[in-house]
Formats: structure tokens, C-alpha cells, sequence
């Protein structure tokens, strides 16, 4: 297998779970670990978002900054996770173990997966279309999507984060949302004990 944990998606989830996961790579338990996102960012809803009410955000911070400097964030604090960068996913399909993610321009195989690409319809991977439904969260008439899921679960090793996970629209949501799922994955990895990643003041 290429990784151990695959991200699909560079917007408020995706890489919040990214920088979740990448610090916790630094953990005993996930040393040997490979982990990558697919850090496609041309149609978040980030791009044209202006954000106020977000905590932690400076007020009048543009949603296209935050994509910036989360990737760059990532990059500068957790090199250990790559970055695949400027390349869309086509198609996900279930093999012995895992998951073949296929992109425009390459393949990748994973023992687990998370699909954090928003919850725009249509939805264009192949291969999902079984855990598909209209958005829970969301007015009718604006024809959302999310993937059927039981806490961010959609079926073991598949992962669903964000807006597509069926949370509604908000910065603080999808980014938590997305941090969640890193959690879940590294108290997998821990065997089941529960874990976080904190840093302390010394
Ligand atoms: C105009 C506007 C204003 C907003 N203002 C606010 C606000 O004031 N406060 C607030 O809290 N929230 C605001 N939001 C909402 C906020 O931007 C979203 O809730 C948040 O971006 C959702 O995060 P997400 O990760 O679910 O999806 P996104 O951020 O949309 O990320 C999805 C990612 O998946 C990638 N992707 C899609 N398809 C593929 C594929 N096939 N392969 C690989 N990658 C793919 C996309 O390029 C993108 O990077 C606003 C949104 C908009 C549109």
C-alpha cells in the first residue's frame, strides 16, 4: 500500500485532518505510518468565503488566505505527511485491504480513506455512489449531498469529513469535523485507546 491513511480534499476539513494527523504522526504508535492528502483546492467553498465569525480567525480574513496558509502550515510543521498537490480525484474503488484512488494524472492505493471534497452536487467520483444521499442539513432546493455515515464512519477504513459528511456550512464545523476524523484514526492506530495530540507550554 502507498499509505496507511489517504485525505481526498484541501479545503476546511481536509486539512484540518491533515494537521491533526501530521502531528500526531510523531506518536510511538504511528511512527511507521504513511500518510497524504490530496490537496485539490480549486473548488472549496473557501475560495470565495469571508469570514467574521470564526474563532481563532482574524475578522475579515479571506477563505482563499486560509487555503494558502493551511497547505503552507502543513508543509512547514508536518513534512512527514505528503502533499499531492493540483490533482483531482476521479474514481475510488474497494480492493483486498483498502482503496485504489485513482486522479487525472496518477493511482494510489490506501488502507483507509477520507472524503472531505464538500458536499456539491453533482458528485462526480465513481465508486460512491452506494453511500450517496441528499444532504440532512441543507434546504432541498439547494441539491447537497452528503455520504451515508455513523460518526464520520462510512464503512471501515472510509472516512467522511466536512460539509459531504452532512454537517452544515460553517468554517468552525468543517474544520472540527475534520479533526474528529484524524482523532478517530489515530486511536485506530493506538489499538483502540483513546488519543489526541496536544502541545504544552513549557
Ligand atoms: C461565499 C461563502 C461564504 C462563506 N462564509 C462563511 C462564513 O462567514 N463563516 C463560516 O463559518 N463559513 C463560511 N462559509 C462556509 C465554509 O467555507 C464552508 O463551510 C467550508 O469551506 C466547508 O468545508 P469542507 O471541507 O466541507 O469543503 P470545502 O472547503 O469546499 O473543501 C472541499 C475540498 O475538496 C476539493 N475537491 C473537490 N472535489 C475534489 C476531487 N474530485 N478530488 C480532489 N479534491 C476535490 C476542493 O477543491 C476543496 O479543496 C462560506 C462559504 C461560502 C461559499
Amino acid at each position: 500500500m502507498d499509505f496507511d491513511v489517504l485525505i481526498i480534499g484541501g479545503g476546511a476539513a481536509g486539512i484540518s485532518c491533515a494537521l491533526v494527523l501530521g502531528s500526531g504522526l510523531e506518536k510511538d504508535f504511528a511512527k511507521n505510518k504513511k500518510a497524504g492528502i490530496i490537496l485539490h483546492q480549486r473548488t472549496s467553498h473557501l475560495q470565495s468565503a469571508l469570514l467574521n465569525n470564526a474563532l481563532g480567525i482574524d475578522s475579515g480574513t479571506k477563505g482563499i488566505d486560509i487555503l494558502k496558509s493551511g497547505a503552507l502550515q502543513l508543509k512547514n510543521l508536518y513534512p512527514g505527511l505528503q502533499q499531492i498537490e493540483k490533482e483531482k480525484v476521479k474514481e475510488v474503488a474497494e480492493i483486498n485491504d483498502g482503496f485504489r484512488v485513482v486522479t487525472n494524472k496518477s493511482e494510489y492505493t490506501s488502507k483507509s480513506i477520507v472524503i472531505a471534497v464538500g458536499y456539491t452536487s453533482p458528485f462526480r467520483i465513481k465508486g460512491l455512489e452506494e453511500y450517496l444521499i441528499p444532504h440532512e442539513k441543507t434546504k432541498l432546493s439547494k441539491n447537497r449531498v452528503q455520504l451515508k455515515n455513523r460518526d464520520q464512519l462510512v464503512k471501515p477504513g472510509m472516512y467522511v469529513a466536512g460539509t459531504l459528511a452532512g454537517w452544515r456550512s460553517q468554517f468552525a464545523i468543517a474544520s472540527g469535523s475534520g479533526a474528529a476524523v484524524a482523532t478517530d484514526i489515530l486511536t485506530a492506530w493506538n489499538n483502540g485507546e483513546h488519543t489526541k495530540v496536544h502541545d504544552k507550554l513549557s
